[in-house]
């Protein structure tokens, strides 16, 4: 029989929390679970400038025709532009637009089994699609457990002495900034000690960005990218434009490579573009259209950046709102100033966190993890009563 040696899986649990949320019938309900920016009053708008591009887009565009495996190649420099600037003079950099990037993430994977890459290591615990796209492929995972979820710290020591049992040619991941999930990013001082041991083990570093100008400003978020690509002669690069474009179902993202030689970049983007023609030919245009025209334009992109800098203060402020409670039973949110992005993980276990939705309508994933945007005018205090009450 057919199919006959599969099995079911189970649905994302945090598909399972969306369907769980909306049918809480109580008017109090806090949605801290899916990983999407939120506004003082809990929406996720379209950006005021996707909605001028999308309006240019319509009155200009004149065919649908194909673009090819490459995509938009416009978008394609535009971002690369904003990502490395001027930062890798001794550096040949191409890529191709992907469908977001969780396509660039399922390209790069492949790549590096095609390179005969066996194992990847990455610090623990990572986005869960991270995991799930690695194993697909076919790549051995060795995680490395460096936060400290009390202190909201890393660890790099602990991160530097299992990185030394990598082997040359080992790949290693790496967020590029705002951590998914759990908000943090090493100093720039930690950043520059990785990249030296990356560059002396010989290690091929794959970074992830999809949080870029959320964190501390647009060019800051790049610096740890910057600082290990500059270190390491190969290098491979991730990039999504879900959050900081807003553009989530759009699926609009891009990978990139960096190498020291002309040659041989040449070579690796063509295994590129074989790799993007069979898993999905060409990507979705819309979104990229968009960012390229954003970023084409002066002022559309001061429009856009001014929306992103609302939110990213949004996020920070929110973060200070929590860490102003400080103690509260067992969990201590006053570091979580120290944190990037839109998320952050806390020390609750599964059943406290199941306690604290059929008690007080607060949404998170199970692992603890929370989307700080989440919270509306109000919400923070009802949060901390919560916790207070769980502790009791
Ligand atoms: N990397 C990380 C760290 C993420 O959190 C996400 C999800 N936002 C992605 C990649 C993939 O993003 P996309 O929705 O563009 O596929």
């Amino acid at each position: 029989m057919p199919f006959s040696k599969l099995t079911s899986q189970p649905n994302d649990p945090l598909l399972q929390l969306i369907t769980a949320f909306s049918e809480d019938p109580r008017p109090h309900k806090i949605d801290l679970g899916v990983g999407v920016f939120r506004d003082a009053l809990g929406l996720t708008p379209v950006m005021r400038a996707i909605k001028a591009a999308e309006e240019r887009l319509l009155a200009s565009q004149k065919s649908k025709s194909y673009l090819g495996p490459e995509g938009d190649k416009g978008f394609v420099k535009a971002i690369a532009a904003l990502l490395f600037g001027s930062s890798l003079p001794d550096r040949f950099i191409d890529g191709i637009q992907t469908p977001g990037g969780t396509g660039a993430l399922r390209l790069a994977a492949e790549l590096l089994v095609r390179s005969g890459v066996k194992r990847i290591f990455l610090a623990s615990p990572t986005w869960a699609n991270h995991n799930a796209i690695f194993r697909q492929v076919g790549l051995e995972i060795i995680a490395i457990p460096c936060f400290d979820i009390i202190n909201q710290s890393f660890n790099l020591a602990g991160f530097i002495d299992t990185l030394a049992t990598a082997s040359s040619g080992d790949a290693v991941l790496l967020h590029g900034c705002c951590h998914n999930p759990l908000g943090i990013d090493p100093t720039p001082d930690e950043w520059g000690i990785i990249a030296q041991h990356i560059a002396k083990l010989n290690l091929l570093p794959l970074i992830d960005i999809a949080y870029q100008g959320l964190g501390s400003g647009w060019s800051e978020d790049a610096f740890g990218l910057q600082t290990v690509l500059a270190a390491a002669p190969f290098g491979i690069l991730t990039y999504s434009c879900d959050k900081n474009f807003g553009l989530y179902r759009e699926r609009t993202g891009a990978v990139y490579v960096t190498s020291p030689d002309q040659e041989q970049l040449d070579c690796i983007l063509s295994n590129i573009l074989c790799l993007a023609r069979t898993n999905w030919s060409m990507p979705p245009d819309h979104g990229a259209a968009l960012v390229r025209l954003i970023l084409e334009d002066k002022e559309l992109t001061h429009l856009w950046r001014t929306e992103l800098e609302e939110m990213r203060r949004r996020t920070l402020s929110l973060r200070e709102d929590l860490a102003r409670l400080g103690q509260v039973g067992h969990i201590n949110l006053a570091p979580l100033t120290q944190g990037k992005g839109m998320f952050a993980t806390l020390p609750l276990s599964p059943n406290q966190v199941e306690w604290l939705r059929s008690q007080h309508a607060i949404y998170m994933a199970h692992s603890g993890r929370i989307n700080i945007a989440g919270f509306r005018d109000g919400d923070v205090e009802r949060f901390g009563t919560a916790l207070k009450s769980l502790i009791a």
